[in-house]
């Protein structure tokens, strides 16, 4: 099942007195369970597309339906309700706090919509464990380097357990060894979360380890492939054991 649905967006800004089509008409579905890598030349509207997607932005027309409700038209406090039960984000940047610990600012997200520090305290202990960091928790942001400084942000972002998780380069600031590690644990959330996971990227060697990656440039998709059968990509939960199914043996009836 599609998880988002997205047709004839377009996004325009208006900036000293010029039109900008910044996205030119996007049409895409990704499945609930999917990981798909966005990557294009810086400008080609990624971050907007992904803001738009993630309700932080408004598009200009056209139309996102997202686990079922329809995005456009909503009210800004239903966006904010959806955006905090559904989507997870990781930018850059960690935009983490820098005077609570590890800990803390992996609760903050559930501190923040009212519950208790008893009830997200084994959430985000559970996460930051998977994250690799059982051994960091009491550590500030200060106290920690870029790379678990980014496995915080992510552990922040999946303790809600969000169906869908929105990543804006957020390898982008790391050396190559530290992002590849980052890289295998977007995969180990799909895995074993089944978190559905768009991540912009410019690492291609990353990219082209993704079972779909959509290429955009100019506000407009170039290029959307699957390198992994479909049938596989939404199974993935279940380990493989038979042999490596080829595009005929998935095209035959179910
Ligand atoms: P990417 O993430 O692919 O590098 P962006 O989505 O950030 O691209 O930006 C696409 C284009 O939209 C760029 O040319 C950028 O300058 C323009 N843009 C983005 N945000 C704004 C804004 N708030 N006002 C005006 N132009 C913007
Ligand atoms: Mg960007």
């Amino acid at each position: 099942m599609a998880l988002i649905e997205v047709r004839a967006l377009k996004k325009t800004f208006v900036h000293m007195g010029r039109q900008l089509d910044v996205l030119r008409g996007i049409d895409i579905d990704i499945d609930q369970g999917e990981v798909v890598a966005f990557v294009g030349p810086s400008g080609a509207g990624k971050s907007t597309f992904l803001h738009c997607i993630g309700t932080l932005d408004l598009p200009s027309s056209g139309s996102i339906r997202l686990a079922g409700d329809e995005l456009t038209g909503l009210s800004g406090a239903k966006l904010a309700s959806i955006r905090n039960k559904t989507i997870g984000f990781v930018f850059q940047f960690h935009h983490l706090l820098p005077e609570f610990n590890a800990l803390e600012n992996v609760m903050m997200p559930g501190l923040i919509q009212g519950r208790t520090r008893r009830e997200m305290e084994e959430p985000a202990q559970k996460l930051l464990h998977e994250v690799g960091l059982a051994a960091r928790i009491t550590h500030r942001p200060g106290e920690l380097s870029g790379g678990e400084q980014q496995r915080v942000a992510l552990a922040r972002a999946l303790v809600l357990s969000p169906k869908l998780l929105l990543a804006d380069e957020p390898t982008g600031n790391l050396d190559t060894a530290t992002s590849g590690s980052m890289h295998e644990l977007f995969f180990q959330m799909n895995k074993t979360r089944g978190t559905t996971i768009i991540v912009v990227t410019h690492n291609l060697v990353f990219a082209e380890s993704m079972p779909r990656i959509v290429a955009m440039r100019d506000g407009a998709i170039e290029k959307d492939t699957r390198t992994t059968p479909r049938e596989e990509v939404l199974s993935s939960g279940a380990p493989h054991v038979g042999p490596v199914s080829t595009p005929e043996a998935d095209a035959a009836p179910s």
